[in-house]
């Protein structure tokens, strides 16, 4: 594979821990300069830090991306600082859980607000450059539940089914000016969040899976990577399922 021909700078948010540590990793391993974003500075702080013993070249930032203030003025310091961000990676995301009837409006907002308006923003204020450059790179991580919906989380499904519509709009909109938008659609994969699932509902799952695993963060890092690339330079508006063939 054809890595890009310049070192370019990259943002992943959700950097700090898994299936976006995993990115912002492979993204230094391709040559870029990464900008890790998580909430806390401590998570962001040391992603960027483990790059850097590594031989890479990285930054962070603590951007709370449900604030979209605070994307405005991350995004204006990037572009100050680097002249333009080539690939944005959103990857940060929650979950708030719970059947429609005992969903709180606290719940269903704050998901929304960290999974779908978040990309909303960082893309507005990051694109610009990239179509100003005719180069860019969106790469949306979404999730199957955006494909398939689940019972007890419709707040989440909606974000992740939200993204597929805002990618491939944002793909049209910029595709003259040669910056590609996809999506990743994880199925599940092993970190933090499924961590909070019992050994009983991880069983489960894996019995659904095909391939008879859960995925690993590097599954996804390994497509994301591919994305951002030259090669992937004829691929936009798509939704990728990386799930153990879960989903077909
Ligand atoms: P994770 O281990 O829980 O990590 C989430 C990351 O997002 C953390 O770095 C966290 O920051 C950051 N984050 C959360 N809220 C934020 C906010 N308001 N502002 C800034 N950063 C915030 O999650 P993951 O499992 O790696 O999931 C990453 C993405 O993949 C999510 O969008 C998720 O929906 C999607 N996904 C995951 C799976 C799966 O099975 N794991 C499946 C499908 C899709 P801190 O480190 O500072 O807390």
């Amino acid at each position: 594979m054809t890595e890009a021909s310049e070192k370019k700078v990259a943002l992943v948010t959700g950097a700090g821990r898994g299936i976006g540590k995993a990115i912002a990793e492979s993204l230094a391993k391709a040559g870029h300069h990464v900008i890790c974003v998580s909430r806390s500075e401590s998570s962001c702080g040391a992603a960027a830090e483990s790059i850097l013993s590594d031989g890479g070249s990285a930054e962070s930032r603590a951007v709370d991306v449900a604030d979209r203030a605070a994307i405005e003025a991350a995004s204006e310091a990037f572009i100050e600082a680097h002249g333009t961000v080539d690939i944005l990676v959103n990857c940060a995301g929650i979950t708030r859980d719970g059947l429609l009837f005992r969903m709180s409006d606290a719940d269903w907002d704050d998901v929304i607000a960290t999974n779908l308006s978040s990309v909303f923003a960082w893309s507005k204020y990051l694109a610009r450059p990239m179509t100003r450059k005719r180069w860019g790179r969106i790469i949306n991580i979404s999730s199957v539940i955006g494909l398939m919906g689940n019972a007890g989380q419709a707040n989440y499904a909606a974000t992740k089914a939200g993204i597929h519509g805002l990618t491939k709009s944002l793909a049209k909109e910029f595709a003259a000016r040669n910056v590609t938008v996809n999506a990743v659609a994880p199925g599940f994969i092993a970190t933090d969040m499924t961590a909070e699932l019992n050994e009983q509902q991880q069983e489960a799952i894996v019995g659904m899976i095909p391939l008879k695993r859960m995925g690993a963060p590097s599954d996804i890092a390994a497509i994301t990577r591919f994305l951002a690339s030259e090669d992937a330079g004829f691929i936009t508006g798509q939704v990728f399922t990386v799930d153990g063939g879960m989903v077909m």
